[in-house]
């Protein structure tokens, strides 16, 4: 048996799902004319109380249009120190917007309002100029933890009152909500901009969205253009997208039992030091012997998984982990 756990981007498309994008109404959406496209954005944006949407091909790609539309070249960006946008796009903050990084130490990836403050800088011609905060939920780095609303709130409150933009790494929304219970719509009442990956857990091939209101939309879409993102008949990846929001946001606590099962068992081995409380589907753990040993003999035993440190490796569950390779699994972990 193989057991994929590098990540949650390694999900094939399901029947249902390439049904759904064979069966898919197109037309150039460069022209504004692909209607499942459209269907998308729309359906998305109101999902999160947002007034538009655009569809782009990757989560970057979202995240880096947002930070483009919500600052000025000369300007400063708030992030904790594990965030995605800094650490995972290739400087693409500095090379796309020509904007410096000012990094937090959040606890497991998580920023407060109080953390914040003190780091937006005065008017002054030394300092740049602070005008976004971006926060990522759930947090990759951090194991899969998670903001609730009422963390958020005091932030976008914060945000509000300094005259700074707040932009939501939504890569793996649909965890955070599944652990925290929040209502989706909620968010757009506290958030400028928030991206969420069709390609994560939701198990589309490919894609992501970013919601704001329609001129920042407008916007982003002559940022996505030069970017080299504008797509023609993209509908037919779009609807794998449609079929993802319809389809696999309930399940996805399915992949948290199982990540929670994982957790439990590694627990009760002698070769791992830690494990990181699981919240959602990325589970971290410290292992005895070196990280590469360790994924060594996982991968001599048909579980594929990778490495965050020397001595930490991470699992993540999906739509393509099945309850009999979850048993597999646990029975491996305990031999090994
Ligand atoms: C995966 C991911 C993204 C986007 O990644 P792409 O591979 O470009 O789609 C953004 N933020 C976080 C936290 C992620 O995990």
């Amino acid at each position: 048996m193989t057991v994929d756990l590098r990540s949650d981007t390694v999900t094939k498309p399901t029947a249902g799902m390439l049904e759904a994008m064979w069966s898919a109404k197109v037309g150039d959406d460069v022209f504004g004319e692909d209607e499942t496209v459209n269907a998308l954005e729309q359906k998305a944006a109101a999902m999160f109380g947002m007034e538009a949407a655009i569809y782009c091909p990757t989560g970057t790609m979202t995240n880096q249009i947002a930070i483009k539309c919500f600052t000025q070249p000369l300007d400063e960006l708030i992030a904790d120190q594990t965030a995605h946008v800094y650490r995972y796009e290739g400087g693409g903050i500095a090379f796309n917007s020509g904007v410096s990084t000012r990094l937090l130490n959040g606890y497991r990836g998580i920023i407060t309002a109080e953390m914040i403050s003190p780091e937006i800088n005065a008017e002054n011609i030394h300092y740049p100029h602070t005008s976004l905060v971006v926060l990522e939920n759930t947090v990759n780095k951090g194991g899969g933890s998670c903001y609730t609303i009422e963390q958020i709130k005091p932030i976008a409150q914060l945000c509000h009152d300094r005259g700074l933009k707040l932009h939501l790494d939504g890569a793996r929304i649909f965890n955070a909500l599944t652990h925290t219970g929040d209502n989706a719509v909620e968010y757009g009442k506290y958030f400028n901009g928030v991206s969420v990956c069709l390609s994560k857990g939701l198990g589309a091939p490919v894609g992501s969205v970013l919601l704001a209101d329609k001129a920042i939309i407008n916007y982003a879409r002559r940022i996505r253009k030069v970017l080299g993102g504008g797509m023609r008949q993209a509908g037919f990846l779009a609807a794998a997208g449609i079929y993802a929001l319809d389809h696999h946001v309930e399940r996805l606590k399915i992949d948290h039992t199982h990540a929670q099962i994982m957790a439990d068992a590694l627990l009760n081995t002698s070769w791992v030091t830690k494990v990181v409380p699981v919240e959602t589907n990325i589970i971290l753990f410290d292992t005895v012997e070196p990280a590469d040993v360790v994924l060594r003999k996982l991968v001599e035993n048909g579980i594929k998984a990778s490495s965050t440190d020397t001595h930490r490796i991470r699992f993540v569950t999906h739509l393509d982990i099945h309850p009999e390779q979850v048993e597999y699994v646990v029975s491996e972990l305990k031999k090994l």
